[in-house]
């Protein structure tokens, strides 16, 4: 697999082991579900939150806003550390400061 999960071994303050390890499955499985599913992985679309082009193959979208599957999985987070409110929310913190 092309995946890079090294960006997902921070694990911030207030969210336990556990359960970072139950996010980051849960989100592994979803990628896996979309595979399954015969989504493209060449089909991609601009990440909401890092506003980068990203594959659709485990992409999440929470109230019409499409998070890549690294942002879903750090939005997740964040809402178990409750750090994040709504993914609108989560998005305009993120890109507060981009051009
Ligand atoms: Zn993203």
């Amino acid at each position: 697999m092309a995946i890079d999960y090294s960006r997902r071994k921070q694990v911030r303050k207030g969210v336990t082991k556990g359960q970072y390890e139950a996010i980051t499955e849960a989100m592994r499985l979803i990628v896996e579900e979309d595979r399954e599913r015969g989504i493209d992985s060449l089909s991609e679309f601009v990440c909401a939150a890092c506003a980068r082009p990203r594959t659709m193959v485990g992409s999440v979208e929470y109230d019409g806003i499409r998070l890549c599957n690294d942002c879903a999985t750090a939005f997740e987070v964040a809402r178990v550390d409750h750090t994040a409110g709504s993914c609108a929310e989560f998005v305009s913190a993120r890109t507060a400061g981009r051009n």
